[in-house]
Order: C-alpha cells, then sequence, then structure tokens
C-alpha cells in the first residue's frame, strides 16, 4: 500500500531537486499533485532559472537580429502595414540588401547602435498601397533623407 512508502503528512524539509538543499516547505511553490505539496525545484532555484532564460532569450534575439536584419526590417513593415491596414506579403527571404545603396551609390550596413546615415531602409513604392510584392526597395537612410521620404522606416 502506498501508505506504507509515502507518508501522509507533510515533510518538515524538502529536499530540492536542482541545488539539493533541503529547505522549509514555504521555500517552495506549491504543487498539490506532489506528495510534498511542493515543487521539485525551490523558489530560488526557479527564480534563477527564469533570470537565466531571459538573458538567453535577449542574447538571442541581439545576436539573430545582428546576424538578420531583414528579420526586423520585414517584421516591421508588417507591423505598419497592419497599423494602416494595408495589405502586406513581405518576409525576410526576400529582403536583398544591396552593398550599395541604389539612391546615392554610398555603401549600406546595419549600424549595432541605432539608425545611421548608411543603415538600409524600406521604402514604398507607391505610398497608397503596403509593403507587397514590387512596392519595395532597400536605399540607406541618407537616401531616405534626400527623398524626404516621411513613411521611411529606420532600421535599427
Ligand atoms: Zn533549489
Amino acid at each position: 500500500m502506498h501508505s506504507m512508502t509515502q507518508p501522509a503528512p507533510l515533510p518538515l524539509l524538502v529536499r530540492c531537486a536542482r541545488c539539493g538543499e533541503s529547505k522549509d516547505p514555504s521555500e517552495f511553490y506549491a504543487h498539490p499533485k506532489n506528495p510534498t505539496g511542493c515543487q521539485s525545484r525551490c523558489k530560488a532555484c526557479i527564480k534563477a532559472r527564469n533570470v537565466e532564460r531571459r538573458a538567453e532569450i535577449i542574447e538571442y534575439n541581439r545576436q539573430h537580429r545582428w546576424e538578420d536584419q531583414r528579420v526586423r526590417m520585414a517584421s516591421d513593415a508588417r507591423r505598419r502595414d497592419r497599423a494602416a491596414h494595408r495589405a502586406s506579403d513581405i518576409e525576410a527571404k526576400d529582403i536583398f540588401i544591396p552593398e550599395f545603396c541604389p539612391v546615392t551609390g554610398e555603401p549600406m550596413w546595419h549600424s549595432v547602435d541605432g539608425p545611421a546615415p548608411w543603415s538600409p531602409c524600406l521604402v514604398r513604392i507607391d505610398k497608397t498601397c503596403g509593403y507587397v510584392r514590387g512596392n519595395w526597395k532597400v536605399i540607406s537612410s541618407n537616401a531616405l533623407v534626400l527623398e524626404s521620404e516621411p513613411t521611411g522606416m529606420l532600421v535599427r
């Protein structure tokens, strides 16, 4: 019988499966289905893991966006189209960022610290339509200013 091996009353101390320390049950979040009534890991370990996971996600996003800024360019464009109730079909894989700005002829690259004159930007050709196939181009932020394009997107 279960009662022979599993004592019914809550234990005085619960051992954390992660750090291995035996702690007061109040140091654990509740888990009614466990025999101890506690989660297997203590609050401190769960909090530490959450902080760790958050740092991992931030680092992933930082690297991901740095490696392929087109992901951000496309999602920004789609968000703008959604906000303006325009059709939108732009995807990161469709975006080609030329080495040189087609307007100014100057080199383009993404800046780590935020928008810069040489940052590639998406700009719509027909302003009445959204970021749909054939209706956008990539030019430098500098060219955007020259074209006095008020709705252009600066890539951060
Ligand atoms: Zn622990």
